[in-house]
């Protein structure tokens, strides 16, 4: 197993993309299969040596950055193992070190589909497993967990564990039994807090009532396991898909229109309906993100004052009526029909996913230029207090100096936040108006982070939603799978907990 240990070689193993500062490591480790996984592990529990995990570092919470010990590299776990077709949908098998966007592309190859779409693709299956990523298409299909049936794990003890859907569930009491070789075994005790009722949600480790074992593991961080490998369920690719960038010039319109789309496709996917309105995005862009994108693209109308990105499924037989269908919801909520764009081949598509992805771009390059970081939310909140969380957003920030851009997921009731301070005191300001934000989640019933984890930067604020005595409960539970508590130290809960 190759092993690096020249600073210059393993600098870029000491970051992610939240730009986190300080990151140190001895040395990185290259295993090549679980054994070697393992292997590093027990040595590592024996010596007692911190262990942080390494994708590809494209999470925003510093996740991955190291502060001590040694980092182990799943770059070279990168071997797509079985991709096949199953019914109308498919099975895929892969290891933890897959790029999501090669995997994708070869699924997509064989006429089938894997839905997680983490905006940024140059991730690996296993970070996106570890973070349970989600992404634009999450509002039809759900987050990463969704689709993940079988993970192959190696813990810190030395064990490499098998683990698959509906094959191990929590007691009455919550606990779970994970056996292991040598009739050993894991006895695990679930904690007691109940998570948000949001649609989306990435804090802290997943728990339920008789859950299924598979789901702790799910979005946990690089806490409990190294995973090495994944197998996946895939379904039929769309035949066909349109989209629209639909631009509005009243808030009001374009919330009611949200909240039809919304409304509608929820009830055509639980009534198994064909031919009827299922977006399958559903993303918003403030007035502010708008004015940002002029810049690149001068086509945004100037009495927009917001806009929504919709996809829609479709089908030679349905496409004609599903677009009809579009326009009347687009007509009804008076949008600025003959402004806004749709896209119903290849080329446009991409053009409109390039609109898509250019906002975060823009909002770094300003905030390069300004020599300063973002200060960025990935709260969501129950339906029903969607309306009242944006206002909130929207009251605290017209009150400050400070520039900002709102965007995102809100078919899910999940908004980027985007404040961008131009010196140290509005970086300041930032922070406390970002405190604020969060109580106001955690009251309204929200999650403090929908997609991105909690990693190193956000535990404050997990702290804030659970309280002291459930975050020890994690910390437990963590025991139990890492009993040298060596694996993924500082993610979700403080080191002096372990
Ligand atoms: C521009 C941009 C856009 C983004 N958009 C989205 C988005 O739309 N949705 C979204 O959900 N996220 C998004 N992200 C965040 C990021 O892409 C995801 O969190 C991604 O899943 C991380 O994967 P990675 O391989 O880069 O993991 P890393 O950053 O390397 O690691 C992330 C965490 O997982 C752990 N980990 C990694 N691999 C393993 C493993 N094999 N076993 C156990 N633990 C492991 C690490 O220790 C770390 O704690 C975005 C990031 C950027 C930079």
């Amino acid at each position: 197993m190759q092993t690096k240990t020249d600073s210059n070689e393993i600098q870029s193993y000491l970051i992610d993309a939240s730009n986190m500062r300080g990151g140190q490591a001895s040395r990185v480790a290259f295993p090549e299969n679980a054994e070697e996984v393992a292997a590093t592990l027990a040595q590592a529990s024996n010596n007692k040596t911190p262990v942080t995990v390494s994708g590809a570092g494209t999470g925003i919470v510093g996740g991955r950055v190291p502060f001590g010990g040694i980092v182990l590299a799943t770059d070279r776990l990168n071997r797509i193992k079985e991709i096949r077709k199953e019914g109308k949908g498919g099975r895929a098998v892969a290891q933890a070190g897959v790029v999501l966007a090669e995997f994708q592309r070869e699924v997509e190859a064989r006429g089938l589909l894997y839905p997680p779409d983490p905006t940024e693709r140059s991730c690996y299956l296993g970070g996106t497993v570890a973070t349970n990523a989600s992404g634009a298409r999450t509002f039809k299909y759900g987050p990463t967990r969704n689709y993940v049936e079988r993970l192959r794990i190696a813990l810190a003890t030395g064990d490499v564990i098998g683990i698959g859907r509906g094959e191990i569930y929590a007691d009455e009491k919550g606990k779970i039994v994970i056996p292991l070789q040598g009739g050993r075994k894991i006895e695990a005790q679930l904690p007691s807090y109940k998570m948000p009722r949001t649609r989306k949600h990435a804090s802290g480790y997943y728990v339920t009532e008789g859950m299924d074992a598979i789901d702790l593991f799910i979005g946990s961080e690089g806490t409990l396991g190294v995973i090495t490998e994944v197998e996946m369920r895939l379904l039929p690719k769309p035949e066909g898909v349109f989209g629209g960038v639909v631009f509005f010039g009243s808030e009001d319109k374009l919330l009611s229109f949200v909240a039809e789309a919304r409304e509608v496709s929820l009830n055509t996917r639980s009534l198994n309906l064909t031919d009827e309105v299922d977006a399958r995005a559903l993303e918003y862009f403030d007035q502010h993100s708008l004015q940002f994108m002029r810049e690149k693209f001068s086509m945004i109308p100037q009495s927009a004052c917001g806009a929504i990105f919709f996809e829609q499924e479709t089908t030679a037989e349905n496409e004609d009526a599903l677009l009809q269908k579009w326009n009347s919801m687009i007509e009804k909520h008076e949008a600025l029909a003959d402004d806004s764009w749709f896209a119903v081949n290849e080329h446009d598509r991409a053009q409109m996913h390039e609109f898509r992805h250019a906002l975060p771009v823009l909002v770094n390059e300003w905030l390069a230029r300004h020599g300063q970081r973002k200060v960025s939310t990935d709260m969501a909140v129950p339906d029903e207090e969607f309306a009242r969380m944006l206002a909130f957003y929207k009251e605290t920030l017209d009150a400050s100096r400070l520039q900002f851009v709102i965007f995102g997921h809100i078919g899910d009731n999940h908004l980027h936040v985007n404040i961008m301070p131009r010196d140290d005191e509005e970086a300041t300001e930032a922070r406390e108006i970002y405190g604020k934000f969060i109580a106001r989640a955690v009251e309204l019933g929200g999650t403090i982070s929908a997609e991105h984890g909690i990693g190193k930067l956000k535990r404050d604020y997990l702290l804030e939603l659970y309280g002291h005595e459930y975050i020890q409960q994690m910390a437990e539970l963590k025991r139990a799978f890492d009993p040298a508590c060596i694996l993924g130290r500082g993610n979700i809960f403080g080191e002096e907990l372990l």
